[in-house]
């Protein structure tokens, strides 16, 4: 028997904030993507980002496919990716008509590595996607050198680390463009959602064009391209709203809970929990546990003891080079992930939802420790 669940992976940190603006979205009339709050929402998010521009979406994979289609990459076309992330990043790239090529992560880090770009760039490669992973900030002016060098572009993934700061900025405004998702289960939500933000007047022009069926400025219903409807509603715009202004204390929350969690694996060798390079401020996204020198059959059995006794957890991402609509263009430009692989075996995310509290924490840590201790 399973018991019921006690602590959720992460739970949105919502409340009367956001149940007001939705219910004045509600009243206002304005219920689809025009509305006071779709506007509201894409410049403070682009403002939180030291941003010029952002341009909501249905959700954040939109945001990237959307943010291809505006660069230009389609088919022929080559966007490095990280092997270990979420499958959106690699489905979008497929959905454009171009090909995402692997590469490695960095063992310290868990984002893309710098010197597997360098050792994948090619005639074809368009773009890099730095995925800003489990809330660490990848190696941003290493890859911006890199890119740079070939004439690439770099779409930042902000996904997991709304406001992670790097080199002095926040993701999102380092590279050519960043995109965010604002699922349930990110730092901040709109239900469904995303974000592109750019400095880049043209670029951002031709994503709002694009994820609104590419109809011509000034007339209507003529399109001269084949567009999308990849828009944000008022009413997530309205949730989105509340989220920004109660953001900092989204984050400080969150921050908090993964100190608890650190603090009760001070003593435990056998547990690294998300990492922190020098020159990164990561935020925390979901706490990320490794669980050294595991395999995937005793993560997993660490998962199944959590459950019973009411505990959820995620394993990490599998490496998306290995999953079986992706493995052909894994084939067509192979390149090694070994790190991918090993992180992607011994990783889980513990409950990280925002009213846990110290005692909560302690509870979980208990549990984790006594299998490990069972069974090393
Ligand atoms: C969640 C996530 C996405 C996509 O988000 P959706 O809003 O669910 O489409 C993209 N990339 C990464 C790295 C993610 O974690």
């Amino acid at each position: 028997m399973v018991a019921k669940i006690l602590y959720p992976v992460s739970q949105p940190d919502v409340g009367d904030l956001e149940a007001l603006y939705v219910n004045q979205a509600v009243r206002s009339g304005w219920l689809s993507s025009i509305g006071p709050f779709v506007s509201r929402f894409e410049q403070e998010f682009a403002q939180l980002t030291g941003t010029k521009f952002g341009v909501s979406t249905s959700n954040g994979t939109d945001a990237i496919f959307v943010a291809l289609k505006a660069l230009n990459i389609g088919p022929g076309d080559e966007v490095i990716v990280p092997a270990l992330t979420f499958v959106a990043v690699a489905s979008a790239v497929v959905r454009s008509g171009a090909s995402p090529v692997f590469v490695d992560v960095h063992p310290d880090y868990w984002c893309i590595d710098p010197d597997q770009i360098t050792a994948a760039v090619g005639e074809r490669t368009r773009a890099v996607i730095a995925v800003h992973s489990y809330g660490h900030p990848a190696n941003m002016p290493a890859i911006l050198r890199i890119a740079r060098e070939r004439d690439v572009f770099v779409i930042e993934d902000c996904a997991e680390a709304h406001a992670a700061k790097v080199a002095g900025g926040v993701v999102g405004s380092l590279g050519d463009v960043g995109c965010f998702s604002f699922y349930g289960n990110k730092i901040i939500t709109t239900g469904e959602g995303g974000i592109i933000v750019t400095n880049d007047k043209d670029l951002a022009e031709r994503c709002q064009y694009l994820k609104d069926h590419a109809m011509d400025r000034g007339r209507y219903y003529y399109h001269s391209e084949v567009g999308y409807n990849c828009r944000m509603t008022n009413l997530q715009a309205a949730v989105g709203c509340a989220q920004i202004e109660r953001f900092d204390e989204i984050l400080a929350t969150r921050r908090r809970i993964l100190d608890y969690y650190q603090d009760e694996f001070s003593d435990c060798g056998s547990i690294r929990l998300n990492p922190r390079m020098k020159w990164a401020e990561p935020v925390n996204w979901l706490v990320s546990a490794l669980v050294v020198d595991a395999d995937g059959e005793e993560r997993d059995g660490l998962r199944a003891c959590l459950k019973e006794h009411g505990i959820d957890s995620r394993p990490f991402f599998y490496p998306l080079n290995e999953l079986p609509p992706y493995r052909v263009y894994a084939e067509k430009r192979p390149f090694p992930t070994p790190v991918a692989r090993r992180i992607s075996q011994s990783g889980l995310n513990l409950p990280t939802s925002n009213d846990l509290r110290r005692e909560d924490v302690a509870r979980i840590a208990g549990e984790v420790k006594s299998f490990l201790a069972q069974q090393r």
